[in-house]
């Protein structure tokens, strides 16, 4: 698999629970619990992983100093399971279907139907500026995704997140930071 694209069953199917329950796992000392929060955030981060954690950082009040409240881990781990809740069905149908093929002798990643879908559950509203991602809660935006995807909506016709129209061509979206295609670009 070339270019860097992730695809759907790389959503950290195994491995994102066992670093959300480091995270919450109150006997551990804070920056380690932090570091598993970003850990889970390289299985799945809606808008790659430096916006995401931006996103939840500001959002949930992350301090610098963890030990000044903890609990804010939490808070960023609830919003993000959430997200990826939504985003999980897909993704294991993704990739029982990838799994289908192989057995079948198809190596070649199956063609998808939206261009969204087809690294959909890691980066699916790629934000390549970390500080510009849309300011509404993770599931609100992914599920906006999903629900455009589902719908075969016209990525370059306007922003999917947002509702842009004044898109600029393989350019970050001027409002929300999104950018068509996501972060393989492929339109
Ligand atoms: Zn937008």
């Amino acid at each position: 698999m070339g270019g860097g694209r992730r695809l759907c069953d790389h959503a950290g199917v195994t491995s994102f629970p066992a670093h959300a329950r480091r995270v919450r796992d109150e006997t551990l000392d804070p920056r380690r619990r932090r570091v598993s929060l970003r850990n889970c955030l390289h299985d799945f981060a809606p808008y790659g992983f430096p916006a995401t954690w931006h996103h939840l950082a500001t959002a949930h009040r992350i301090p610098r100093r963890i030990e000044a409240d903890p609990s804010s881990l939490d808070r960023a781990l609830d919003e993000l399971e959430t997200a990826r809740a939504l985003v999980l069905p897909r993704a294991v149908a993704f990739a029982a279907q990838r799994r289908r093929q192989k057995r079948e002798g198809r190596r070649r990643v199956p063609a998808t139907s939206h261009p969204w879908d087809s690294w959909g559950c890691h980066a699916i509203a790629y934000c390549p500026d970390p500080d510009k991602h849309p300011v509404e809660p993770l599931p609100v935006v992914v599920g906006r995704v999903l629900d455009a995807g589902a719908e075969e909506i016209d990525p370059a016709g306007r922003c999917l997140v947002c509702g842009d129209e004044d898109r600029r061509p393989l350019r970050a979206c001027r409002i929300c930071g999104v950018l068509p295609g996501g972060r393989a670009n492929p339109l």
